[in-house]
């Protein structure tokens, strides 16, 4: 549902917005994806499930994610007695999209024998259908206490699963969905920034296909590449993930300088975020005026969720949030479809 905000011409969004969170006694939250008008104004600004676990701490009625869908719904898995909105139910993501609960669950039961360890960029019912929950920066420590002849299905990011395939040297059946927005850098792009720019590091996030990967000198989650900005002598940074990230960078450090990493075009534009990019002030406005679009999910599927959530914080609490994966230690492969030609004729 998107909202109709034509009415709002002339209201001082921010006052508003303020007021209202005062009367709702709500948090708003902004993932570092989101615009800096929307950073600006947050309680609280990080990645998805330091977000969550944030604001599950606090003692506010509403939360107001600043995000996309499937953070909402984790914001509601962890605090099922707050009310969660969502400025724009169609923020949804990519990697959701790529993994319909209906195929994941029969690509479950085609393989008995795996567990199904799967990236926080999903669903809510597809938590509901896995073993464990990762984030990429807690499931290189998990991955390490499966015994190693255990099978795993990883899903539904095929970079993510398929760099720490490589990183860790485990074989796992891997669910072919990608990022669209990191999947859009621009490998020669990013050769002429570093010929131009030989001194600068280039920090990558996992979700990049290997030809970006290949190139980094800091590969982690978005609170990995923002304390590697920030704690690099360098003084300018090649980055490669959504560029919105680059306001708190430039917030934190105005006088280094940050470069996004272009796409194939040329410019930054095709790697910000679609899905991001709905919410807008006028949106935040409304959705809590109206405490509307809400996240709505049945008890069943919060509880069968919150399994896989806290098997992962009980098997990497300490990591949750800290986000460095590392560099990748084995040759990069990018045909992940080999480790197991089933998972292709998706
Ligand atoms: S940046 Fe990629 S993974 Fe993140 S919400 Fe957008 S499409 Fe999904």
């Amino acid at each position: 549902m998107t909202v109709q905000t034509a009415s709002l011409k002339g209201l001082d969004l921010l006052a508003e917005i303020e007021r209202l969170k005062r009367e709702r006694n709500a948090v708003i939250l902004a993932h570092y994806y989101q615009k800096p008008e929307i950073q600006d104004l947050a309680d609280f600004v990080g990645d998805s499930l330091d977000l969550s676990r944030k604001a599950a701490a606090t003692d506010a009625n509403v939360i107001a994610f600043c995000g996309v869908r499937f953070m909402a719904e984790t914001a509601k898995i962890l605090s099922p007695d707050k009310t969660v909105v969502l400025p724009d139910m169609d923020a949804g993501c990519s990697l959701e999209d790529s993994c319909p609960p209906d195929q994941f669950a029969a690509f479950r039961a085609a393989h008995p024998d795996h567990i199904a360890l799967t990236y926080i960029n999903c669903s809510a019912a597809v938590k509901a259908l896995s073993d464990i929950i990762v984030t990429s920066s807690s499931a290189g420590i998990i991955l390490d206490q499966i015994p190693k002849d255990q099978k795993i299905i990883f899903g539904p990011d095929r970079h993510l699963g398929g760099y720490l395939a490589r990183k860790m040297g485990r074989e796992m059946l891997l669910w072919p969905g990608i990022c669209i927005v990191h999947q859009a850098f621009s490998e020669t792009e990013l050769l002429k920034l570093k010929a131009e720019h030989p001194d600068a590091p280039v920090a990558a996030h996992p979700e990049c296909p290997p030809h970006i990967i290949d190139h980094a000198d800091h590969i982690g989650s978005t609170k990995s590449i923002l304390d590697f900005a920030l704690s690099s002598p360098a003084q300018m940074i090649l980055v490669a993930t959504e560029p919105h990230i680059i306001h708190q960078m430039e917030k934190a450090a105005p006088n280094k300088i940050f470069i996004g990493v272009p796409g194939g075009d040329g410019n930054c534009n095709c790697n910000m975020c679609p899905y991001m990019a709905l919410n807008t002030l006028e949106k935040l406005y409304v959705a809590l005026r109206d405490l509307q679009p809400r996240i709505e999910l049945s008890a069943e599927v919060m509880e069968r969720a919150r399994v896989p959530l806290e098997r992962m914080l009980e098997m990497a609490g300490r990591t949750v949030g800290q986000g460095d994966v590392g560099k990748p230690v084995l040759p990069i492969i990018d045909h992940p479809e080999e480790i197991d030609p089933a998972i292709s004729g998706d």
